[in-house]
């Protein structure tokens, strides 16, 4: 039987038996070239034979494409009649052919053998009517694959061209079939359906199926490819995420810190204008970046003006007689400057203002000055702040620096202000004779307006901005000498001395407060140490050389030191200090117990200084030399010192024939004038009428009285002037055992203010001229004037 089949126009004959071609792993359809790779002996075989006749086979996929030698159970049945259009024999043997499809069959029986295996079949016919379903499906299949070509990849984009330009359904409906990626046994099942419509729609399905397969994988690459971007892009938005968290935890901080202000600034009860400034501050900074350095500007501003007392204040004592108990408690005597003190505050409690003047305490270092503030403050019940004025030359010491940089503050008025934590502490102003003028402003000026009462109740601090009210606030303030205060300063305030401390005083001061109160920051018991007063009179006068009792109680606390660290370490006994074992605590006494001056007093006057340290007492000697008329000052002198001196030698020479002096007496001698114990620098005119006493003295050979000390400015014509610090001085003179004083009548004023134990001891004389004070203060009597060459001064005088 012999089958014949269409085709390019030319009729073939199809044999019934052809040599069969076991296909592993492929399909063959008609209308489609396919090459074949062929190795094993039958299929060798069936070639050799098909192309020694009409080149005909037939082919079939396996259903196992791993068989090596499938027999008919292994092979599919229907499968497509081909023929060989090239071949290349490779030389293992093996050969490559390209087989064209001709037209599908059906196997009726297979015949196997060990060269050469047939294949018995019936040709399936490809007739068909070229229905409208037909060409539908056709051009959906087309269209399909199209777009299966597009997305797959897997099939050469030629194969749509080619497919353009066909026309028979049928051959593309094979086109299709034979380039689809599917499986062998979807293809075979595709041949297998012998109707072409119903293949077209199986193929149309199969086509939109994978299609979405396709599209699918697309979809998955896609996504695999954006992964891997998005791995990348993923780490950068973590980085930014973690970045924004950052911010959005500040944020929280920030949103926080703002609640906390706002919550501050309600309680902080502040005036008007200050709520509202701080508010608008407070907005501001909730505009900043958090860690910006304005916002650290801006936040430190608003703290201090949150943190500043505007309306908290202080009860007041009203009974001032415990207030004066108070002082009493913490002080000993000082009876005139308590009664100050008390009376101020009674003036002021029934005025109900501050606005008289401001105390000042003017006195030597160590007297108690910067304590009675404190003691004060106490007695009141307010709080205590002290701020010393030392050394501050730039107003914006006082007032503020503007808010220009991160590190500006307010001004230490207003930082000693939130200190107190009250509106109306007692504020101590220390030191305000060392207040200094510099180009940076004029801080005296601004101290002025600090105390004020006129203007300090709208005190503007540079950095604040908004005014704040010290009207409230009690300013004290101390000085060691009035001298150096600015006037406009001095006119504001009352001032009330402190000249400093007798040695039974001391004694006293140390006895009932110092030691207690060493003990006390000792760790001591009362039964652990006693220092006798005997003790205390060595330390003070051997071991001290001072006004006050600050170097007392510097001597007081070192003993208890020793003594606690002898506890400290065990065996301990109580410990008794007396003038005779102070050495062993102590050492060797610093100073020499001061005595008058015992030698020849020829040429030697005592005077009085007036230093920061106190008074003291100061001797000054004279020699006269044979020279030319030549004026010598030594010692540690200052320029107005130096002028006294000049002036007591003018007023020598101009008193000489009244001295009994040669006239030209100075013509054929140097004058020596020198004051020992130059370590403390002195000056001032206050020696004036001392250099002049011991001049006349060392010229005329007559001595001055050992008891007798002066103070006093000379003028050329013999007048005598005012002096300060009689006070002092007068203290250090008793201290020193002088039982007289000469003062200028101007001072005479003075005495009043001396404290009675003083002024009882001593006699105070009130002159006006020079010659009045070589009155008294000359020995004149016969035995004690020496005379010429029994000296080695010069005397000039002719008795
Ligand atoms: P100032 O301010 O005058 O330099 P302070 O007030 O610092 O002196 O006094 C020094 C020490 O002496 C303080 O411990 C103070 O308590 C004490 N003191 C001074 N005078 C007396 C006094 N009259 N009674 C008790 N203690 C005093």
């Amino acid at each position: 039987m012999s089958l014949s089949s269409e085709k390019d126009g030319e009729s073939i004959e199809i044999k019934e038996k052809l040599p069969l071609l076991p296909l592993r792993d492929v399909v063959a359809f008609p209308h489609m070239t396919l090459p074949l790779l062929v190795g094993r002996l039958p299929s060798l075989n069936a070639i050799e034979e098909a192309m020694a006749s009409d080149k005909v086979v037939f082919v079939c996929a396996q259903r196992k494409p791993q068989i090596g030698d499938p027999g008919k159970d292994d092979l599919h049945r229907v499968g497509t009649v081909v023929r060989v259009v090239q071949l290349l024999r490779h030389p293992d043997g093996t050969m490559r052919v390209l087989v064209e499809g001709i037209i599908r069959a059906r196997v009726r029986k297979f015949s196997f053998s060990h060269s050469i295996s047939y294949a018995t079949i019936s040709t399936i016919p490809d007739n068909y009517e070229k229905t409208l379903e037909i060409e539908a499906l056709t051009r959906n299949a087309v269209s399909l694959f199209d777009e299966y070509v597009r997305l797959s990849r897997k099939v050469p984009e030629d194969v749509t061209m080619t497919l353009g330009s066909m026309t028979e359904s049928d051959a593309i409906a094979n086109t299709i079939s034979s380039h689809l990626a599917i499986k062998v046994a979807q293809k075979q099942e595709i041949l297998e359906i012998e109707d072409l419509n119903e293949r077209l729609n199986h193929l149309v399905k199969l086509l939109a199926s994978e299609l979405e397969i396709v599209r699918l994988e697309r979809k998955i690459e896609g996504q695999v490819k954006s992964q891997v971007h998005k791995n990348q892009k993923e780490f950068y938005l973590n980085e930014q995420l973690k970045a924004i968290r950052k911010e959005l935890g500040h944020q929280n901080e920030f949103a926080n810190e703002i609640d906390e202000l706002s919550e501050a600034i309600k309680k902080a009860r502040m005036p008007q204008d200050v709520h509202e400034k701080t508010v608008k501050e407070v907005d501001r900074l909730g505009k900043m970046a958090f860690m910006s350095p304005e916002a650290t500007v801006v936040r430190n501003y608003i703290d201090w003006l949150v943190s500043l007392p505007w309306e908290i204040r202080t009860e007041d004592n009203p009974d001032i007689e415990q207030v004066a108990a108070i002082l009493d408690e913490d002080h000993y005597g000082l009876t005139k400057v308590k009664e100050r003190i008390v009376e101020h505050l009674a003036v002021l409690k029934l005025s109900k203002s501050l606005k008289g003047p401001i105390l000042c305490f003017v006195g030597p270092p160590g007297v108690g000055k910067t304590s009675l503030g404190k003691s004060i403050a106490r007695a009141l019940g307010r709080k205590f702040v002290r701020m010393s004025l030392g050394g501050i030359r730039d107003e914006a010491e006082i007032r503020g620096h503007r808010r220009t940089y991160i590190g500006s503050l307010p001004g230490r008025i207003i930082q000693s202000i939130r200190k107190a934590g009250s509106k109306n502490p007692v504020f101590l102003l220390d030191e305000v004779d060392k207040i200094g003028i510099d180009f940076r402003g004029d801080p005296a000026a601004a101290l002025l307006e600090v105390l004020d009462p006129e203007q300090n109740h709208t005190f503007n601090d540079h950095y604040l901005e908004v005014d704040f009210d010290l009207s409230e606030v009690m300013f004290i303030t101390t000085a060691n000498i009035l001298q150096t205060i600015p006037p406009a300063l001095q006119d504001r305030m009352e001032t009330t001395r402190l000249p400093g401390y007798l040695e039974f005083e001391k004694r006293a001061i140390a006895k009932t407060f110092l030691v207690p109160k060493q003990l006390k920051a000792n760790g001591l018991n009362p039964d652990d140490l006693e220092i006798t007063t005997s003790a205390l009179s060595s330390i003070a006068t051997s071991y001290t050389k001072e006004a006050g009792v600050r170097n007392l109680e510097r001597e007081i606390a070192s003993i208890a030191r020793k003594v606690a660290r002898r506890k400290a370490s065990g065996n301990f006994m109580k410990t008794r200090v007396t003038a005779k074992n102070v050495e062993k605590y102590l050492g060797v006494p610093k100073f020499i117990s001061q005595g008058v001056e015992i030698r020849s007093r020829v040429g030697v006057a005592t005077g009085l200084a007036w230093t920061e340290a106190g008074g003291d007492v100061l001797t000054v000697e004279v020699s006269i030399l044979p020279g030319k008329g030549e004026l010598f000052m030594t010692g540690k002198l200052g320029d107005v010192m130096r002028e006294s001196g000049q002036a007591a030698l003018s007023y020598a020479r101009s008193r000489a024939s009244m001295l009994g002096l040669d006239r030209w007496f100075y013509k054929d001698v140097d004058v020596h004038v020198h004051l020992p114990e130059g370590a403390i620098p002195k000056d001032g005119p206050s020696a004036g009428i001392t250099m002049a006493t011991a001049l006349v003295s060392a010229l005329t050979g007559i001595p001055t009285k050992q008891d007798v000390a002066m103070t006093g400015e000379i003028t050329l014509r013999g007048n005598v002037l005012a002096v300060g610090g009689l006070n002092e001085k007068a203290v250090a003179a008793k201290r020193a055992g002088i039982r007289t004083i000469i003062i200028p009548k101007m001072n005479e004023k003075d005495i009043a203010e001396l404290q009675p134990e003083v002024r009882n001891d001593l006699e105070l004389i009130p002159i006006e001229s020079m010659d009045e004070v070589l009155e008294i203060a000359l020995d004149k009597r016969e035995d004690k004037v020496q005379q010429p060459g029994k000296d080695s001064s010069t005397f000039l005088a002719h008795h």
